[in-house]
């Protein structure tokens, strides 16, 4: 039976039934045919962000410019002419120190550090030092006074000075930072490496045959050190000619009294080991 006659049939026979209304009916579009890629061809997936694009959506946010490493600065020109005269004299060595101390003054490399500060810090002590103390930056007394270790932190420095026998006047004290970082938070790495110039330059002058890094900062700067100070203590390390210790800062024992038993062994290696080679000086003069 063809199908428009059974479909007429249909509806007559719903018409005898009272139906006389059928509702509509939104049947969906055929499917678009698919254009077969070319024989031997290959479909790339549009990547989600093209496709996005040109279905003109908005394009994802570029990931933000990677900031420029820290970098040291080249060295000012003073500091070179003042290291390049003779240092070998206290008299000598106190001009340089006091040379490179103006320079100091005047230097605005961290600018927020420059405009903060009362005074820069730069260090104290005797020039011709065989001992050099290495602290962090200077702190609210450091800077109102211009002299580094003077605070509650400076006193307990001097009890272990004096606990080893020695007076302060004899050690030479400076900072890896001549200027205080506001709220006393860490030296940033490019303000270390812009001070670094100083440092090397206080080092250079000085000549020390020992450093006592007090605290992680100082002992990661002047080493190149990535290692906490509880992992550098209780060894002796090299920088240039001089032994290097490291121990923890006075401010962490002021905080952590625990730890003053930990530095009383760092200081009593230490002073074993200048013991140590002062006895083989002396033996090495007596031999010839
Ligand atoms: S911290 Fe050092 S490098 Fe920075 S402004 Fe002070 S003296 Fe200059």
């Amino acid at each position: 039976m063809p199908d428009n006659r059974i479909s007429r049939q249909f509806l007559q026979w719903l018409k005898s039934s009272g139906i006389t209304h059928l509702p509509t009916v939104n049947l969906p579009e055929p499917a678009k045919s698919l254009k077969k890629p070319k024989a031997g061809g290959r479909v790339t997936p549009r990547p989600a962000a093209a496709a996005a694009t040109s279905a003109g959506k908005q394009q994802p946010a570029r990931p933000a410019a990677t900031p420029a490493p820290p970098a040291r600065p080249a060295p000012l020109a003073e500091t070179v002419a003042i290291l390049e005269k003779p240092m070998t004299t206290a008299a000598e060595k106190q001009s340089a120190l006091q040379l490179l101390g103006d320079v100091v003054a005047g230097c605005q490399r961290c600018t927020p550090l420059a405009e903060s500060r009362q005074q820069s810090v730069f260090g104290v002590g005797d020039p011709n030092a065989s001992i050099m103390f290495v602290g962090e930056a200077p702190g609210a007394d450091e800077d109102r006074l211009g002299e580094p270790f003077v605070g509650a932190a400076g006193q307990l420095l001097d009890k272990i000075i004096g606990a080893c026998g020695w007076k302060r006047e004899q050690i030479y004290i400076c900072n890896v930072l001549r200027c205080r970082p506001p709220g006393n938070r860490n030296p940033l790495p490019q303000e270390a490496l812009n001070c670094r110039e100083f440092l090397d330059g206080q080092i250079r002058i000085v000549n020390p045959d020992y450093i006592v890094c007090w605290g992680t900062v100082a002992a990661q700067n002047l080493l190149q050190e990535t290692r906490s100070v509880g992992r550098l203590r209780g060894q002796f390390l090299q920088h240039g000619n001089a032994k290097v210790l490291c121990t923890y800062h006075p401010s962490y024992l002021l905080r952590n009294p625990s730890a003053k038993k930990q530095v009383w062994e760092d200081m009593q290696l230490f002073m074993a080991q200048i013991e140590k080679d002062q006895g083989g000086q002396a033996g090495e003069a007596g031999e010839a």
